[in-house]
């Protein structure tokens, strides 16, 4: 069943930016989208910058994302930044458990567990959990499981309240950076795990009202259009070409039919 979920289409700009040029794409994407209403967007840049795209961002229809969060409220945790402090800045969303802290720096699902009842608890901030098998996990058949373990560790016990979204990105490791996405076929088959997955654990008129399920992994403006009327494809998480507005633009037009 397709559905009818307003589409969220996400730019995740990595460390790939230094402050300079962060604001200028920023500046750029509030021109390129002033008129755009096809579904929401949002800029995730560095943490430093996030005070100074809040800024450019303010006025326009453009949301502000974080990379990251750290677990606990407040305290002696040196280096680290916490919901509060992100939510304070103005974000309306942040990236938990993306792959290259997992790969990189060793982040398990435990403490995405923890990232995400932290955001929850403390802010208004929507999560956007991400999950998704690596090469040899795919190549063994082992995605279904990994999925469903990836999804039990992170969300396992949270406490939803009605009001309160979760975005689940979808972001197979192999296809990340690759230059190449999956199959649409392929997304849409995992994206339908997901949610079968979610509607166990939450029930389907949850999943229905509080959960959007997205896709990462190397879309670009020329295979956008792979992904229109995809079932269970509530959006994107864009990397690489989210790094000029005119492509960023480009994928969000196609993928919401503006
Ligand atoms: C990502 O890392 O979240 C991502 C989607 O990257 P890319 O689009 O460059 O594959």
């Amino acid at each position: 069943m397709k559905n009818g979920k307003e589409k969220v289409i996400l730019a995740n700009w990595k460390m790939r930016l230094n402050l300079k040029e962060t604001q200028e794409l920023a500046q750029e994407m509030v021109k390129k989208f002033k008129d755009f209403n096809g579904g929401t967007v949002g800029l995730c840049p560095n943490f430093i910058s996030l005070p100074s795209v809040k800024k450019i961002l303010d006025g326009s229809q453009i949301k502000l994302g974080a990379q990251d969060v750290f677990w606990e409220e407040v305290g002696a945790y040196t280096g680290e930044i916490s919901a509060k402090i992100l939510s304070e800045v103005g974000c309306d969303y942040v990236l938990i458990g993306h792959s290259e802290r997992r790969e990189l720096l060793m982040e398990n699902y435990e403490m995405i567990h923890k990232k995400l009842k932290v955001v929850l608890s403390s802010t208004k901030l929507t999560p956007v959990v991400c999950i998704g098998e690596n090469w040899d996990e795919r190549k063994t058949d082992r995605r279904n499981f990994v999925l469903y373990e990836q999804m039990h560790q992170a969300l396992s016990g949270i406490d939803l309240k009605e009001s309160r979204d979760i975005i689940i990105a979808y972001e197979p490791i192999w296809a990340i950076g690759s230059g190449t996405a999956i199959e649409p076929e392929e997304a849409q088959y995992a994206h339908k795990i997901i949610k079968m997955t979610l509607s166990d654990m939450f029930g389907e008129k949850t999943v229905e009202r509080n959960f959007k399920i997205i896709y990462g992994g190397s879309v670009n403006k020329d295979n956008a259009k792979d992904f229109v009327g995809l079932e269970n494809l509530d959006g994107l998480l864009v990397g690489g070409a989210s790094l000029k507005a005119d492509e960023f633009y480009a994928v969000a037009k196609t993928i919401t039919n503006f």
